[in-house]
């Protein structure tokens, strides 16, 4: 087993090893409830949305129409990239 920390190969093990420290169960159904994959969903995109004046950069998931993301620094309304 290779173990990776934010896609970065930090070292190598084995299963053997893992149950001698986390001790040896058998998994059952609902054990990958709330797992999720490597990657972005493809239930939802990003709302992407750049400051014109300084570059800063935003991502929303929902946006209310009536209240459009602002800069932080003051620029105002952020234009939609995606
Ligand atoms: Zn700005």
């Amino acid at each position: 087993m290779i173990l990776q920390i934010g896609g970065q190969e930090v070292g190598a093990t084995s299963r053997q090893r893992i149950e001698q420290l986390a001790g040896r169960r058998l998994r059952s159904i609902g054990d990958g409830d709330g797992a999720s994959l490597p990657g972005e969903s493809a239930s939802y995109e990003f709302l992407r949305f750049r400051c014109g004046t300084c570059g800063r950069r935003v991502r929303r998931i929902h946006i209310d129409e009536r209240d459009l993301p602002r800069c932080p620094q003051g620029h105002g309304v952020l234009e939609r990239e995606s």
